[in-house]
C-alpha cells in the first residue's frame, strides 16, 4: 500500500470509500510527511515498543508506526473507517484494529493483553474536542505508559506547559506536570491535514515520572481541590473550594490551611504551584 502521507494517496483512498468527514469526530487527516516523520522521532519508539494509537483515520500515521514499532494497537470510533484500516493496513501483521470509543474503553485491559502490562507508548493526532478527557482518563487510571506524544491544539499545547501567573494556568497545567513532564517539539500549520483544522496544532511529548515531581497523601482529593478552585477560577481560593462543597470543606477549613502555609487568605488557585496545593491538600486532609 503506497504512503498516505502523500495528498494524493490519502485523497484516493478516500474517493474510492466515498469517505465523508464527519465534523463531530474531529476529523482532520495528517497529509505531510515531514509532520509524520517528526512525530515519530520525537516519540523515541523502538522495535521493542508497543504503541497505543487513538483515531487511527484512514492508518496514515498508523502505517509509519508499524514500521517502526513492534506492535501497534490503535481504537477508532467511526464505523466507515473500520474497512478502509483493514484494506490501508492489510500489509502489517503487528497491527491491532479495534473498533470502539477511547473513552469507553479500558486501556489497562489492553495493555494486560497485548503488551504483558508492560509500560505503552501512546501516539495520536488527537480529535481536539476530546483531548482533555483522553488525557486525563490515561493518567487517572495509572494505566502503564513511559509516554504520550500527541498533536493538539496549539493553545492546550501551550497550557499543559504552564506554570502559576499565565491566564492559560489551569488544572490541565497541574494534572499534566504532576504525571509527566510536559514538551512542545513541533508546531503544525493546518495546511498539514485535511480537511484544514480553523486553528493551529502542536505536538507536545509527555514523559510520564516514575514517581511524581511532589509527594501529597491524597491524590485524588488535592485534585479535586484544584478543578474547584479553576471552575471558578475569579473568586479567591477561600470561596472556590469553600463554594464547590467538595468533602465537607468549609470557608474556615480553607483559611486554616493557608495560614499554616504562610498563604494569603485572600489568595487565588491561579497563583498556587503544584507543591502549594499538594501542602494544601495535605492541611485539609489532616483537618478532616
Ligand atoms: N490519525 C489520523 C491522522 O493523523 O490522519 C486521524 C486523526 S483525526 C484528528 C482523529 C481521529 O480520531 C479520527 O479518525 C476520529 O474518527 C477518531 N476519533 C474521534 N473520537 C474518537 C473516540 N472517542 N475514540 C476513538 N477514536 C475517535
Amino acid at each position: 500500500m503506497a504512503s498516505l502521507g502523500i495528498p494524493a494517496n490519502t485523497i484516493a483512498v478516500l474517493q474510492k470509500h466515498g469517505f465523508q468527514f464527519q465534523k463531530k469526530y474531529g476529523q482532520n487527516f495528517l497529509i505531510d510527511t515531514h509532520v509524520l516523520d517528526k512525530i515519530i522521532i520525537e516519540s523515541e519508539i523502538t522495535a521493542d515498543d508497543c504503541v497505543l494509537e487513538i483515531g487511527p483515520g484512514i492508518g496514515t500515521m498508523t502505517q509509519y508506526l508499524a514500521e517502526t514499532a513492534g506492535r501497534v494497537i490503535c481504537v477508532e470510533i467511526d464505523d466507515h473507517l473500520i474497512p478502509i484500516l483493514k484494506e490501508t493496513l492489510a500489509d502489517y501483521d503487528n497491527v491491532t484494529i479495534i473498533h470502539g470509543d477511547i473513552l469507553k474503553t479500558d486501556v489497562n485491559d489492553l495493555c494486560a493483553t497485548y503488551n504483558d502490562n508492560k509500560p505503552l507508548k501512546v501516539v495520536a493526532n488527537l480529535p481536539y474536542y476530546i483531548t482533555t478527557p483522553i488525557i486525563m482518563g490515561l493518567f487517572e487510571s495509572h494505566v502503564p505508559l513511559s509516554s504520550i506524544t500527541i498533536m493538539v491544539q496549539k493553545e492546550v499545547a501551550d497550557r499543559m506547559q504552564e506554570g502559576p501567573g499565565s491566564k492559560d494556568y489551569g488544572a490541565l497545567s497541574l494534572a499534566v506536570q504532576y504525571y509527566a513532564k510536559p514538551e512542545i517539539v513541533a508546531n503544525v500549520p493546518p495546511n498539514c491535514f485535511m480537511p484544514r483544522p480553523n486553528v493551529g496544532s502542536a505536538v507536545i511529548r509527555l514523559s510520564r515520572y516514575e514517581k511524581p515531581p511532589v509527594e501529597v497523601q491524597d491524590e485524588k482529593k488535592m485534585f479535586a481541590l484544584i478543578r474547584a478552585a479553576f471552575n471558578q477560577r475569579r473568586k479567591t481560593l477561600v470561596n472556590a473550594i469553600s463554594n464547590a462543597g467538595i468533602y465537607g470543606i468549609t470557608k474556615d477549613d480553607v483559611q486554616a490551611a493557608l495560614e499554616k502555609l504562610g498563604l494569603s487568605p485572600t489568595i487565588r488557585g491561579e497563583a498556587l504551584s503544584l507543591s502549594q496545593f499538594a501542602k494544601l491538600s495535605d492541611e485539609i486532609v489532616h483537618q478532616k
